[in-house]
């Protein structure tokens, strides 16, 4: 079993993300932390509660609201996501967001349970990295550290240098990758290379008659069409990916060590993460996600939808 925190800027393929926390047999989601990113703050709290009330488990993991911003820059949106829930008017969930700061629960989870929990970040790091802030050991107590951001050498999808999560908290990537986490990165480089779903895999999906595949295509259509605006069919789930290789290690073909840093002073390159493979002149800090068995992550979040919502005990 796998106890999990989900640290999220909530839209689309995060909330695909959260519903492999919520609903794989091998998950335990301790709570959810909301961080900057995607969408509008406030709206990513409601995505988020959203999604847990569409996996059945309304009430029963916590959300807890973190930093609105980035440590030290302006908020950056993100484009492709529309409000991050399909533009679609779901009805108001019961839960409301927790009193209780994202960092703050990060730090408390953490050390009630040393050594047990593994956080899953798959938006900006700001949260992460104001967690450190207040617990310098943190890195030490956590199981491992799960990001999906950044890009091994290739180019990102802001600017030809960054990845989008590094891109928009440049200053936390870089504190949180020094800061001594065993740290798992699946990469934008590895996403579009493997974390891409075709129209005729969004096709299998619809066959799949859920409540839970019927709310997939409800979030995912936004995604896709903006990205066929741009002349690219399907869309990317890097998040879902990162969360599924937690539960299922063994879709992990190949990975390698790397130094892994974040560029934060320059404007050009603004969030270019650099990653040294290279053995002999480096002091790896991270394991890169190389190459994925690709179907079998498709097979296994089909798989996941077709088990559909939990049932209310
Ligand atoms: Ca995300």
């Amino acid at each position: 079993m796998h106890r999990m925190i989900i640290d999220t800027d909530t839209a689309a393929d995060d909330s695909f993300a959260l519903l492999i926390g919520l609903l794989h047999p091998k998950a335990q989601l301790e709570a959810v932390t909301i961080v900057n990113g995607n969408v509008g703050f406030d709206q990513e709290i409601q995505n988020a509660l959203i999604t847990i009330e569409a996996a059945g488990r309304g009430g029963e993991v916590p959300v807890h609201p973190g930093a609105r911003v980035p440590l030290v820059r302006d908020w950056v949106p993100a484009s492709a996501h529309g409000d991050g829930k399909g533009n679609h008017d779901f009805p108001v969930p019961a839960q409301r967001p927790s009193a209780e700061g994202a960092a703050e629960a990060i730090v408390r989870i953490v050390n009630a349970n040393p050594g047990e929990i593994e956080i899953l970040a798959i938006g900006p790091l700001t949260n992460i990295a104001t967690a450190l802030f207040l617990d310098r050991e943190l890195s030490k107590k956590v199981k491992h550290l799960w990001i999906m951001g950044g890009c091994d050498n290739s180019v990102g999808n802001v600017t030809a240098a960054a990845e989008y999560n590094f891109y928009v908290d440049p200053d936390a990537a870089d504190i949180v990758l020094q800061a001594g986490f065993a740290t798992t990165i699946v990469t934008w480089t590895l996403t579009l290379a493997q974390a891409w779903w075709d129209e005729q895999q969004i096709a299998r999906i619809a066959e799949i008659p859920t409540s839970l595949a019927e709310f997939f295509l409800v979030l995912d259509a936004p995604t896709t069409a903006h990205n066929a605006s741009v002349g690219v069919a399907g869309s990317s789930h890097p998040d879902s990916l990162t969360a599924m290789l937690i539960v299922e290690p063994e879709l992990i073909r190949r990975s390698s060590d790397a130094f892994v840093a974040v560029e934060t002073t320059s404007e050009l390159t603004r969030g270019y993460s650099l990653m040294d493979h290279r053995a002999d002149r480096s002091i790896p800090n991270a394991r890169i996600i190389d190459e994925v068995d690709a179907d079998g992550f498709f097979t296994s979040y089909c798989r996941l939808l077709a088990a559909g919502a939990r049932e209310r005990g």
